[in-house]
């Protein structure tokens, strides 16, 4: 999978991106990320990207030719238009559903941030294809968006984790929550580890891990579980 990334600060976006588990993955080959400096694509002297409003109010607008060139650039590093997805909190805000989705798709995905007061809206009428938010907040730019978004979907591709195991039984990949976790010592300052995960009754511990999943979802995320109660109950 490729993900490009259009940005006014590609380094933010690098150095979330060259660590831990997805720099390992760039290096191995199992997933290319590029990021690019959206203002190495002005024309202007002065290199500038921005302008005010029109209409007056606060803040600058992203101007769309430096953007426009940079998407042109891409595509024709590509030979293809990438499906474009525009950072932003007016977007559906993004889901463990939406990840799996994207981290299948056949193209390639090209993620536009924007920072200041936004985007000029003609550009993103001309090339972008979805809009997601990470959440309903405002940040001052696009770039730890897209670095979110980048994780969830290049953690799914293959060859980034050891099997498909690791996300499938993570919280939110099949509704629910994850089971709790526990490792050495098996006794910390009095409190022990539930016996069953010691017992090596794989049976067993995959019904307490189902019983505990569900307690979980029922406790912190009661829409959560009704919607699984609900589907459960329909695919009966
Ligand atoms: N004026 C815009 C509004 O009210 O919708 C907010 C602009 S915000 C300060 C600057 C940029 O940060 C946005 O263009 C977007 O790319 C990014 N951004 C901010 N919050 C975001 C969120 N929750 N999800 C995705 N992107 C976000």
């Amino acid at each position: 999978m490729r993900i490009d990334i259009a940005t006014l600060f590609p380094e933010m976006c690098e150095a979330i991106l060259s660590e831990s588990i997805i720099g390992r993955a760039r290096k191995k080959g199992s997933v290319e990320i590029h990021c690019h400096q959206i203002r190495d694509y002005t024309t202007d002297k002065h290199r500038r990207v921005d302008d005010i409003p029109y209409g007056g109010g606060m803040g600058m607008v992203m101007q769309a030719d430096p953007i426009f060139n940079c998407y042109n650039a891409i595509c024709e590093q590509l030979a293809a238009r990438p499906h474009t997805i525009y950072m932003t909190p007016k977007g559906r805000v993004l889901t463990q559903q939406r990840a799996v989705e994207l981290s299948q798709c056949d193209t390639s995905l090209l993620l536009l941030c924007g920072h200041y007061e936004g985007v000029d809206q003609r550009i993103l009428d001309r090339i972008v294809d979805e809009e997601i938010s990470i959440g309903d907040y405002v940040l001052t730019g696009g770039e730890l968006p897209a670095c979110v978004l980048t994780d969830a979907i290049a953690r799914m591709c293959d060859g980034v984790l050891s099997s498909d195991e690791c996300f499938r039984n993570e919280s939110h990949f099949d509704g629910l929550l994850e089971h709790p976790h526990y490792t050495r010592p098996e006794v910390w300052q009095g409190e022990a580890v539930p016996p069953v995960l010691l017992s090596g009754h794989h049976k067993n511990i995959a019904d307490w891990r189902l019983r505990m999943s569900l307690e979980e979802t029922q406790k912190k995320r009661p829409d959560m579980y009704k919607l699984y109660m609900e589907n459960a109950q329909k695919d009966k």
